[in-house]
């Protein structure tokens, strides 16, 4: 009695063991994907830094942060 007792906890660590390495072994999931790096432009009335998607675009090709500063015009 006393030795199957031992081989029941031999058997159950045995699966505990195998269960962690597989775990381990596992494939870790992707990285998520950066971001691409976007041009940073200046705004043409206060000199603000903005990424370039977030600028507006003045038909002379200046950038501006907001539309209040493009009314206003370059400085
Ligand atoms: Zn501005």
């Amino acid at each position: 009695m006393k030795y199957l007792l031992v081989a029941l906890v031999v058997i159950i660590a045995i699966g505990i063991w195998r269960n962690n390495r597989r775990k381990a072994g596992a494939v870790p999931p992707p990285k998520p994907r950066l971001r691409q790096p976007e041009d940073m432009v200046t705004c043409a009335h206060c000199g603000l830094h903005l990424p370039s998607s977030d600028a507006i675009t003045s038909p002379d090709r200046t950038y501006y942060c907001s539309t209040e500063h493009r009314h206003l015009g370059p400085r």
